[in-house]
């Protein structure tokens, strides 16, 4: 067992936000002596690591020990005695029960029902569907690409669930994982195995192909699974950060096959999608959020919907060690620290830049003297957004904008304050605004 267990935790840090890393998974240590491969120990600096490790991630864990392993162990989070010769007693073990389902590397909760619907996603979601209703027959591979955290691996492993439950047998890896065991079984002369296994389950699902770029022998290897596969009608499923025509360093016969099926891509999810998957998130976690808190989160997320989770465990982990609830004061100092510093740097260009090209309308148009609705529109909310991102005084903004004088500024300030108190989804709209203004000029 040699520590498999920061391996996997190092597996782990890779999946989830790196609030959550910081915060709970970086806290908890391997325990080696205590561990078997079908029982494995943590250790928590505290009940409140402890028990957010248990909820959130023990099913996580487990499923990576299996990757790594083969065998789907039980997590145990113990907290850390103060008295180091009281190891032992250490307390509230509480064993997880995760040996029910055997041979899944699929994370339960990535189901078609637990997956939002939108604009962004809508194309991806109906192909996996009708995959997961006639696996080997309609698209094959169906091969999804997209950014990080839109949800592809969410969306292959829906399918696999699916199979799963219909008792079909259903492989999950990755390409280091493919690469590792066909090592294994090549050192071990065992290459039949190799071959038995992944040639003959009925759904073979691999995640972020595109690793597989520049690895010549194991594109020869996946190249002949492949054709195995889908000669005998198996169903294959492929994701990527990107469109196969675009992975360097990629055999052209792979590049081509991936194209035999469905390509289909995934998008930056919406506003309201954002909000929809914030409630589901909730959900599923058991975390209370009313609406406004919801909003705002989902203004404050950039496209990685990954950072939803962390963002969660912070609130909760906050509201839990300070005995209150989760409100919009709350919320907004939480998170503040989070915003604050991305507020530096900010100037009118930039400004104008992002709202004009969020607006479709042209940057010196905002400048401009035009009375066109919608260039005045942007421009309202390039001065509203000016006047709150930036140190420029009103007079400054005046200038800027070709205006009479401040009061004219004033004017728009108040305008733009009028229609946000009658109007959510302008307010919201406005807010998404300003805090991708406030993002990208973090970076
Ligand atoms: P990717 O593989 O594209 O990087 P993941 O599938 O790992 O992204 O998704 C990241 C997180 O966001 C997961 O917790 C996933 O459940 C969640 N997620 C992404 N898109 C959706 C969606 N449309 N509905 C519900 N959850 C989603
Ligand atoms: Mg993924």
């Amino acid at each position: 067992m040699a520590n498999i267990g920061s391996m996997v935790l190092q597996m782990l840090k890779n999946e989830i936000s790196e609030v959550d890393y910081t915060r709970y998974i970086k806290q908890i240590h391997f325990n080696e002596e205590e561990s078997k491969s079908n029982s494995v120990v943590f250790t928590a600096p505290n009940p409140l690591i402890a028990n957010w490790i248990r909820t959130k991630y023990a099913d996580k864990i487990s499923h990576l020990f299996e990757i790594k392993t083969g065998v789907k162990p039980s997590v145990s989070i113990n907290v850390k005695t103060i008295n180091p010769t009281s190891s032992n007693q250490s307390a509230t073990v509480l064993p997880v029960h995760t040996d029910k389902i055997p041979q899944t590397l699929l994370n339960p909760s990535y189901t078609f029902d637990n997956f939002v619907v939108g604009g962004s996603n809508n194309f991806a979601y109906v192909a996996a569907k009708n995959v997961s209703e006639k696996p080997g027959i309609v698209y094959n591979p169906l091969f999804i690409y997209g950014g990080v955290g839109l949800g592809k691996t969410h969306l292959m492993q829906a399918v696999g669930n699916v199979m799963l439950a219909q008792g079909k047998t259903v492989i999950y890896t990755s390409v280091e994982q493919f690469l590792n065991d066909f090592m294994r079984h090549l050192t071990n002369k065992t290459m039949d195995r190799f071959k038995d296994k992944y040639r003959k389950c009925d759904v073979l699902l691999i995640d972020d192909i595109q690793f597989l770029s520049n690895k010549n022998q194991i594109q020869e290897e996946f190249f002949h699974t492949f054709d195995a596969l889908r000669n005998e009608n198996k169903q294959i499923i492929i994701t990527s950060d990107k469109h196969p025509k675009k992975i360097a360093g990629l055999e052209e016969r792979l590049k081509s096959r991936f194209e035999w099926g469905l390509v289909a891509d995934i998008q930056p999810p919406e506003l309201e999608t954002k909000i929809e998957i914030i409630k589901k998130k909730c959900e599923i976690n058991r975390v209370k959020l009313d609406k406004e808190v919801i909003n705002y989160i989902a203004t404050i997320i950039e496209n990685n919907t990954r950072e939803i989770e962390g963002i969660l465990s912070k609130l909760n982990a906050y509201s839990q060690l300070m005995g209150v609830d989760i409100n919009i004061e709350f919320t907004r100092n939480v998170l503040k620290e989070q915003m604050a510093e991305k507020r530096q740097n900010i100037t009118i260009d930039t400004i104008v830049e992002i709202v004009s090209k969020e607006l479709n309308v042209k940057s010196t148009e905002i400048r401009s003297k035009s009375r066109n609705s919608g260039i005045v529109y942007a421009r309202r909310i390039a001065i509203y957004l000016s006047r709150n991102l930036t140190p420029n005084s009103m007079p400054q903004l005046a200038h800027y904008f070709g205006m009479k004088d401040h009061t004219a500024v004033s004017h728009t300030m108040k305008k733009i304050q009028e229609i946000m108190k009658n109007d959510e989804d302008f307010k919201i709209k406005v807010e998404e605004l300003s805090n991708k203004i406030s993002s990208l000029t973090s970076e």
